[in-house]
């Protein structure tokens, strides 16, 4: 797996140019302009501050010099910051009963790398079915847990991964045209499930394995692809990398019960709005840069404290004023850093 974050241009440009041929420079030109709008601003607040301090706790405003967060990490900052700070320290999943289902996504998403890297290497060759099969059988034979409950059997989740690739597959979720351009490709903080290339641009697309997924939930969950920060993240990453446009994020999406499903979306977008994307991003790093660094407190949002099925940390949180001290009493276990 390949990991850095500079920038590799693509051999074959677009037919239509590339309007992103300069996007970095372009996206550090628009930073400065926009820093220098507002450093006058805020500079005159600053000196009408009544504090001799009141700079140390005023979040930087340089875009290029904010920690680049994940996307996992920003998504629970954006749930709420309490729980991303207490999250370095302690287990913050809901422990539910096992099932396969998370074990299945990760085979299938390997064989789906098996295949898309076959096509980059060896684009008219024929699918590698044996090799994709092989694939499946060694992620669950690996990965299956020895206290698994007896209820389920590596033969049981095998037939369910093979059913689920096989629907993935002849979705052709990839356009038989298509260069693939990166397969599970490292930024660093983040790596990107898929980037092809049409004439038109880049296409980013991610994986996605839902346990379950009832009928009438779908067209909802393929709406959130717009809004999935991780998918603006990796549009970001991979049009600094590659110095291409971006001109959609996708999601191919795999339920496995109460029926195999699959769904694609692709939603187009433009350089402007990756732009938009990354100022509201940068400016939200700099803040989770200035409260981890302490110039900054971190607050809880009650608003995440209901969704996802609830937060884990709920009667520490709000019983208990999270106080940590409290929290092995609770049966909260704390993290172990590796
Ligand atoms: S219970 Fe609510 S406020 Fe407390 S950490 Fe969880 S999400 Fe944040």
């Amino acid at each position: 797996m390949s990991s850095d974050s500079g920038s590799t241009p693509l051999p074959s440009p677009s037919p239509q140019g590339s309007p992103a041929a300069s996007a970095q420079s372009a996206e550090m030109q628009k930073s400065v302009e926009r820093l220098s709008s507002t450093l006058a601003s805020t500079l005159a607040s600053l000196s009408n501050a009544t504090a001799g301090n009141a700079a140390s706790v005023v979040p930087s405003l340089d875009p290029t010099d904010s920690k680049v967060w994940s996307p996992s990490q920003t998504e629970t900052f954006s749930r709420c910051p309490r729980l991303w700070d207490l999250g370095r320290r302690w287990e913050t999943f809901n422990p539910g009963c096992w099932g396969p289902e998370r074990l299945v996504g990760n085979a299938v998403h390997a064989a789906l790398a098996v295949w898309m890297r076959d096509r980059q290497r060896f684009p008219d060759a024929p699918t590698p079915l044996d090799e994709m099969d092989n694939k499946l059988g060694e992620v669950i034979g690996d990965e299956w847990p020895d206290d698994a409950p007896e209820v389920y059997t590596p033969e049981g989740a095998m037939v369910l991964a093979r059913k689920a690739l096989a629907a993935v597959m002849k979705k052709e979720p990839v356009p038989l045209t298509a260069k693939i351009v990166a397969v599970e490709h490292s930024f660093g903080e983040s790596i990107v499930d898929l980037v092809y290339l049409m004439p038109e641009g880049l296409y980013v697309l991610d994986w996605k394995t839902h346990a379950k997924l009832e009928p009438h939930y779908r067209q909802a969950r393929m709406d959130e692809t717009i809004r999935t920060h991780q998918l603006w993240h990796y549009a970001w990453r991979a049009r600094q990398k590659w110095m291409h446009s971006v001109v959609a994020i996708e999601k191919v999406a795999v339920a496995l019960q109460p029926s195999v499903w699959v769904g694609k979306r692709s939603e187009p977008i433009t350089d402007e709005r990756i732009d938009k994307w990354y100022e509201g991003a940068s400016s939200m790093w700099r803040i989770m840069d200035a409260m981890r660094a302490g110039r900054l407190p971190v607050h809880p949002r009650f608003e995440g404290c209901g969704i996802y099925g609830g937060c884990p940390l709920l009667v520490a949180c709000h019983m208990h004023g999270a106080d940590e001290s409290k929290f092995e009493a609770l049966n909260l276990k704390r993290k172990v850093w590796r």
